[in-house]
């Protein structure tokens, strides 16, 4: 199991990427769950954004963060 800490960005604007944004209620978890070795962490919170997941899995996704709503990317994939 590797963490891996995610870049934040600002908000994308609007249609120029893949935005994947949690719209229940806010709190610390996981909005991606998978059965791969990775996690993924939000870069300003650091809460745990996808669990289990798969490196390479998760490409070209802006990824909302449900506890403190920052923007995150992956770094170098
Ligand atoms: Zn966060």
């Amino acid at each position: 199991m590797t963490d891996y800490s995610m870049e934040v960005i600002p908000k994308p604007k609007e249609g120029t990427a893949a935005v994947f944004s949690w719209s229940g209620e806010k709190g610390k978890f996981a909005v991606i769950k998978g059965e791969g070795n990775d996690n993924y962490i939000c870069g300003a919170c650091g809460n745990v954004i996808c669990q289990n997941v798969n490196r390479g899995q998760i490409i070209n996704l802006v990824i909302a963060c449900p506890n403190c709503g920052s923007y995150n990317i992956l770094k170098g994939t």
